[in-house]
């Protein structure tokens, strides 16, 4: 066992703290890995704060993770000593089911381990990125490429999987029309990603405070869903809307915005339940869906993409002690638009 330090919250109203925790010897396929930065991603906070489920605590969040390989287990035949390397949201799963020989691990029948907030085969309770140090089976490793930072590429391993993979999934590119609503942190990195897929980009935002930073971002259209208006101006307008909120939105408003069999999926995750009327979908075979990070192999395929787009996300870097400072600031969207934690600073 290897002690490091990191920063973990001890309940559901707590602070962060500095802490110590451990992490294994490495297994023949395990790879150590030293932390540069982890980005504050919203589900930390829902985590952090027992809004999805109870947790257990301490908890170090953390699952947009970006570093360096200093040991490799004697079995490791992907990563060498000095690697670039990310991890995101999940280290391990069954490897067996049908899903996860799809590559789909995210999806895997008996459940994937979550980075942070889990339990792994081992029985230990898994913690996350806001550590120095991360043992993690070489399989959910990924390579990170030259021409991304380091600190830009942390955001990558969740805000950009998680709209990519329904991206790619549900056709985003020439001659389709995508809106994103919520420009956040995976909202941007929507944005981002559909401009580069070839789609005309809309954001539906709370107001056109951001309106300059996402059109600069891709987008060619900018509305504001507190005016009544929008709704009017975009019904049936729209191919694929991606959902990002972390709250609830009014569904069937949305899905008035979709055209013939056009699809709005969820990759925010609410608390509370969504509901809508049917009425909205039947008429124009509009399609309600959700959408949850990405497999591995397709994480690496848009880390591939980003380098290859020079996409890489907006970040403000923070220091170990801004981390509930960076919370709130996400709660009251004032993040602009992905909180990166340099963990040199812990
Ligand atoms: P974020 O940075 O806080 O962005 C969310 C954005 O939603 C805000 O910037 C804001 O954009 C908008 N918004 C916030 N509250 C709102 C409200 N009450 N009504 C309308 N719009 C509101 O969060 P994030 O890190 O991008 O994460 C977003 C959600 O996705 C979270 O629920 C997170 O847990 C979830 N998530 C899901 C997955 C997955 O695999 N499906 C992966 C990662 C995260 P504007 O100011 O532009 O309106
Ligand atoms: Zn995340």
């Amino acid at each position: 066992m290897k002690n490091v330090k990191a920063r973990a919250v001890f309940s559901p109203e707590s602070s962060f703290q500095a802490t110590t925790i451990e992490r294994r010897e490495l297994h023949p396929l395990d790879v150590l890995i030293e932390i540069k930065y982890s980005g504050i991603c919203h589900s930390d906070i829902h985590h952090a704060r027992s809004e999805w489920k109870d947790e257990h605590y301490p908890l170090v969040p953390g699952h947009e993770i970006a570093g360096i390989v200093v040991q490799v287990g004697s079995e490791v035949r992907k990563f060498n000593v000095g690697d670039r390397v990310g991890v995101g949201c999940m280290i391990d799963s069954c490897g067996e089911c049908e899903n996860c020989r799809k590559g789909e691990e995210q999806y895997c029948l008996k459940g994937n381990t979550l980075t942070y907030a889990d339990v792994d085969k081992y029985g230990e309770h898994t913690q996350g990125g806001y550590s120095t140090h991360i043992v993690v089976t070489e399989d959910f490793v990924l390579r990170i490429p030259e021409g991304i930072e380091l600190d830009a590429a942390a955001p990558l391993l969740c805000a950009g999987i998680t709209t990519y993979s329904p991206l790619n999934h549900w056709g985003a590119g020439p001659g389709k029309k995508v809106a994103v609503i919520g420009l956040g942190g995976l909202g941007h990195m929507a944005v981002k990603i559909a401009n580069a897929m070839g789609a005309e980009v809309t954001v539906l935002s709370q107001s056109l405070r951001k309106k300059d930073d996402g059109l600069r971002f891709g987008a060619s259209h900018y509305y504001a869903t507190s005016d009544p208006k929008t709704f009017e101006e975009l019904a049936g307008s729209f191919d694929i809307i991606i959902n990002t909120v972390s709250a609830n939105i009014k569904v069937d408003a949305y899905l008035s915005l979709l055209k013939l069999d056009g699809a709005l999926i969820n990759v925010g995750a609410p608390v509370e339940p969504l509901s809508f009327n049917v009425f909205s979908l039947l008429g124009q075979r509009r399609s309600f869906a959700g959408s949850l990070i990405g497999g591995i192999r397709e994480t690496q395929e848009m880390l591939d993409f980003c380098a290859e787009h020079h996409i890489a996300p907006e970040i403000e870097v923070v220091s170990a002690d801004q981390i509930d400072e960076a919370y709130n600031r996400v709660l009251a969207s004032d993040v602009r638009y992905r909180f990166v934690i340099d963990i040199s600073t812990m």
